[in-house]
């Protein structure tokens, strides 16, 4: 069943767990995350990155839609990471449910401006605006952060924007990055516990793929109601296909769909149970 996300995220918040947002790319990805969320009962946000639905355009959208209707659990579909108020008025004019609107490239006043009138154009939709304040590191399929510094959000500073922009959910950075850690990671708490002090909106963790699970239970405990992961999913769909490839030389087509749902769907309930989000698909009244 659809469900506007903030639903999900006030009912996460309210509970101290995480709804896991999945980066998807096809019916696979989609079917992958779907399939997992109703075996272990738990909600979930489907989401596409713009370099995604660059190609799957309002298809890709409808695809995400029609998978999350047709789920026994609550399902969510959102834009992850868009700058481009073309591609976000896209999505919106096909029906996801929220958008991140990304203008963590401009200066605190300009970020204000852009994040604003994003949720002006979202409201038109009655969907939500995720905002990021400061700047995530890191990679990620047709997002490239390399060129700018690491910029870790100030608790002042958010609260202040959150109120200015009136965002529904506020992405963080404390030492999280997108894609591969190449270090160790190390997140920032005593930060996050100060954003959580003075932020009104539920909090969001970009970069999951590869943070230990103490760290992920910590950020939990200080208030992230949502969790994005993309790298540990494309890398189990890429993993399986090799092997396919290696093992068959030509396998048929519906056995890369299979299989490709198959390896999708494990990490996805890895990170359903770690973020404590097991049996939590509860119906919501509108
Ligand atoms: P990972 O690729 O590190 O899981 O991050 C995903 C993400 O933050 C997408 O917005």
């Amino acid at each position: 069943m659809l469900i506007p996300t903030r639903k999900l995220l006030a009912h996460a918040r309210r509970g101290t767990y995480a709804v896991g947002a999945f980066n998807v790319y096809n019916l696979e990805g989609a079917l992958a995350v779907t399939q997992a969320a109703e075996e272990l009962k738990s909600p979930v946000i489907l989401q596409m990155l713009p370099s995604a639905l660059e190609i799957g355009g309002t298809a890709l959208v409808k695809l995400c839609l029609e998978a999350g209707k047709s789920a026994a659990v609550p399902v969510s579909v959102h834009l992850d990471h868009c700058s481009s108020p073309n591609l976000m008025h896209l999505a919106l004019s096909a029906g996801v449910s929220s958008i991140m609107a990304d203008g963590s490239m401009h200066d605190h006043d300009t970020n204000i401006l852009f994040t604003r009138q994003m949720v002006q154009l979202a409201e038109t939709f009655t969907a939500d605006v995720e905002a990021e304040l400061g700047c995530i590191q890191g990679e990620e399929d047709g997002l490239d952060f390399g060129g700018r510094s690491e910029k870790m959000t100030d608790p002042a500073s958010a609260a202040d924007f959150v109120k200015k922009t009136n965002a529904a959910a506020l992405a963080v950075c404390i030492g999280n990055v997108h894609g591969r850690y190449t270090r160790t990671p190390q997140l920032d708490f005593d930060r996050l516990a100060a954003i959580e002090k003075c932020v009104a909106a539920p909090l969001v963790l970009h970069g999951t793929s590869g943070l230990p699970e103490e760290m992920i239970l910590q950020a939990i405990r200080l208030g992230i109601c949502k969790f994005n992961v993309n790298t540990e999913i494309r890398m189990a769909f890429g993993d399986r296909l090799a092997t396919l490839f290696q093992d068959n030389g030509r396998p048929e087509l519906v056995a890369i769909m299979k299989q490709g749902i198959d390896a999708m769907k494990e990490p996805v309930k890895e990170k359903i149970r770690l973020f404590g989000a097991v049996n939590k698909a509860v119906h919501h009244p509108n």
